[in-house]
């Protein structure tokens, strides 16, 4: 295997620590919490750069402790709180770092009301997509938000408004978009809040809108999402993306979406998005083993390497 060098530097890899607030998770679900923050530490390439808090406590919302430490690695405070019927979950990138404008801590908020009968599958695709959020992926778009730790404001805008709607305009992810079959006149479309993809254009991906937000599944981190990393500043692995077709003739709706998924599955087509959150998905779906480069391998479910997934 590729040992590192004796005279590389040691890079720290990213991590998201966890801090756990309040009223707890039960250890399932602190486990899927985790696991959704391994999925999104494997996303980022580029080390976090340690910085002291001294901050009194609510600083970023309410109900947070005081942070007094040398922070070494990014952070989100988890809670569960009543955010009412209408979601989830919310997310926000706390303080920002001097110079680069990316976040040191965030917040990500469960919704207590319906938590305990969230599928676990769902549980995984809302956590990695909100500590998307925390990291500043559709919350940190815009230049006003982008103010660092010691009041300085960035200029730097990905966001647009034509005519009433919001597009996304950074390099990275335009260019994805592009390569994917999108139309990057204007920008990739965006949903009225500005901080998603728009349901209606990019479906069933990671940071997609009501609209094209899958449930049952955990949507797939596309190039676009990985582009809006590198945009904000993050290295990323590209290799920790997954595959994904932008449909070009309109979203699916949420059925006909998982249809097609495993009509795709069974038939070893590789046209459209095909991907199992688990090997247990795979099975439900009649495509297990999946030998590599078949619709939905990946290595993560090919335990011992062998070229045969879920075996
Ligand atoms: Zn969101």
């Amino acid at each position: 295997m590729c040992a590192p060098a004796a005279s590389a530097q040691a890079a720290a890899p990213f991590a998201v620590e966890l801090r756990f607030l309040g009223k707890t998770l039960n250890a399932a679900q602190q486990a899927t919490v985790r696991e959704a923050a391994a999925r999104v530490s494997a996303l980022i390439a580029s080390p976090f750069a340690p910085v002291t808090l001294n901050l009194p406590a609510n600083s970023c919302d309410s109900n947070l402790p005081k942070i007094k430490e040398r922070v070494q690695q990014f952070f989100v405070f988890v809670r569960v709180s009543d955010l009412g019927e209408d979601k989830y979950a919310e997310a926000a990138p706390c303080d920002l770092h001097d110079g680069s404008y990316l976040p040191i801590y965030g917040v990500v908020d469960l919704n207590s009301n319906g938590l305990s009968d969230l599928p676990k599958v769902d549980l995984l695709d809302t956590m990695i997509h909100e500590m998307l959020h925390a990291l500043g992926v559709g919350t940190l778009w815009e230049a006003d938000y982008r103010v660092s730790l010691s009041g300085d404001s960035d200029d730097q805008n990905l966001i647009r408004k034509v005519n009433g709607r919001y597009f996304y305009t950074g390099a990275k992810a335009l260019a994805a978009y592009q390569n994917l079959g999108g139309k990057v006149s204007t920008g990739i479309p965006l949903d009225a809040d500005a901080g998603h993809w728009a349901g209606g254009a990019v479906c069933s991906e990671i940071l997609s809108g009501d609209a094209g937000d899958y449930t049952g599944r955990v949507n797939p981190v596309s190039p676009l999402t990985l582009g809006a990393l590198e945009d904000l500043g993050y290295r990323v692995n590209r290799a920790a993306g997954n595959r994904y077709t932008l449909p070009l003739k309109g979203c699916p709706t949420d059925k006909e979406g998982a249809r097609e998924d495993a009509e795709a599955s069974a038939s070893g087509s590789a046209s459209g998005p095909v991907y199992f959150a688990s090997c247990a998905a795979a099975r439900a779906a009649g495509a297990a083993p999946i030998r590599r480069g078949q619709p939905g391998y990946r290595p993560e479910m090919d335990g011992d390497g062998d070229g045969v997934a879920c075996e």
